[in-house]
């Protein structure tokens, strides 16, 4: 079915209008109209080859939500009508030691991502959210509590689970100090989790005008990261520091900052390699580390304590004409604090 859609035609070219072929929906398959489609800055990092070459034209989006339109006659979670979404996965081998222990995005098959990913039904490559219509297995699609405002959910399906899920591994909670680095689209979700687990909270920014947005977010405290003495207040202190920052800087700051066995997490993904002192981890004993969104089983588990809790994402919803320069912005980190593309731009 032809499809209308956004897409990258090189890496150095602006998106432009593209249109793309989805399959009929099978058995199990479900098909969305696509409602809503948050901008992540892995959009922009694929878009323009940055971790390595992507193949075009390339269709970004991965936190997409709409309205179920058709599903197959296996469909037994969603009918006509429900709101729906998808987020980076839309398959997996779903057989292998971490399919089985709901870690799909770590299949050793390889997982299938929204975009750019091998579609073993169409052939060619997947095609992600900034489009007018997905299709995608049951499995693998999620349900949005109908108390939330889909607009701001959508951001949910990738800052939402990419925070939360490590937050949860490394015990985000009462009596633990956290710190989040970097308040974007999973910087001002994780600074949401954190305060929601019941965590101290501290929040990293370079931007000086973000201070008072990170309080309101739920920070306990704010630390602008390029004032040496402000970050050595904070020595040895930390139980954990998730990291969501996607340009280089400098992680040996943030390590001096962990207690004994604490850890550093990377979720942010810079696509040059950072350098760290072996001392920076031998001393006092410390751990960096990294988490790569979520499995579908936890997705749904955050949207559901999402419902429970009332969170969503604070959002700048923009036409789909305006992703390029929403881009532009996202690079001088001027977001507050995700882009929502509104799909009805696309079928105007
Ligand atoms: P974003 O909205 O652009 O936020 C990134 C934030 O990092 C900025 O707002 C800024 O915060 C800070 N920052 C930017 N450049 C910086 C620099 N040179 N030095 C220090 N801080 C800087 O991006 P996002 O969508 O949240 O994504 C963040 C990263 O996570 C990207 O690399 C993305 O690809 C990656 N990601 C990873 C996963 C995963 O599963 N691991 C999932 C989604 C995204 P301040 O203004 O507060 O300093
Ligand atoms: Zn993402
Ligand atoms: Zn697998």
């Amino acid at each position: 079915m032809s499809t209308k859609a956004y897409a990258a035609h090189s890496a150095t070219t602006p998106l432009a209008p593209y249109t793309l072929t989805r399959r009929e929906p099978l058995p199990t398959d479900v098909e969305i109209d696509i409602l809503y489609c948050g901008v992540c800055h892995s959009d922009l990092h694929s878009a323009r080859s940055e971790w390595g070459p992507s193949t075009y034209p390339l269709v970004p989006g991965h936190e997409i939500l709409g309205l179920v339109t058709r599903v197959g006659d296996k469909v037994t979670k969603f009918k006509v009508g429900d709101t729906a979404a998808v987020g980076c996965l839309v398959d997996s081998c779903r057989t292998c030691s971490s399919c089985a222990a709901d870690l799909e995005q770590f299949c050793l098959g390889g997982p299938v991502f929204s975009y750019g990913g091998p579609d073993k039904h169409s052939g060619g490559q997947t095609q992600g959210g900034y489009s007018e219509k997905i299709v995608c297995d049951e499995a693998f699609t999620l349900k949005v509590p109908t108390n939330l405002d889909p607009a701001a959910a959508a951001p949910l399906l990738c800052a939402g689970i990419t925070t939360y899920s490590p937050l949860r591994k490394w015990g985000a909670g009462p009596g633990k100090k956290v710190g989040i680095v970097g308040l974007g689209g999973l910087g001002h979700m994780g600074v949401k989790f954190a305060h929601a687990m019941g965590a101290r909270v501290v929040l990293f920014t370079t931007s000086q005008g973000k201070v008072e947005d990170g309080l309101k977010l739920g920070a306990d405290e704010v630390v602008i990261s390029k004032d040496p003495a402000a970050m050595a207040k904070h020595a040895g202190s930390f139980d954990l520091i998730l990291d969501t920052v996607s340009a280089d800087h400098d992680f040996n700051a943030y390590l001096a900052l962990l207690k004994l066995d604490a850890s550093m997490v990377l979720v942010g993904a810079p696509p040059a390699p950072q350098s760290v002192s072996a001392f920076s981890l031998i001393l006092p004993r410390r751990n960096l580390s990294g988490s790569l969104i979520g499995g579908i089983a936890e997705t749904q588990e955050m949207l559901d304590y999402c419902g429970s809790k009332n969170i969503t994402c604070d959002i700048e919803i923009i036409p789909i004409q305006a992703i390029n320069e929403a881009y532009e912005r996202m690079l001088k980190s001027d977001v507050k604090y995700r882009f929502v593309i509104d799909m009805a731009s696309l079928k105007g």
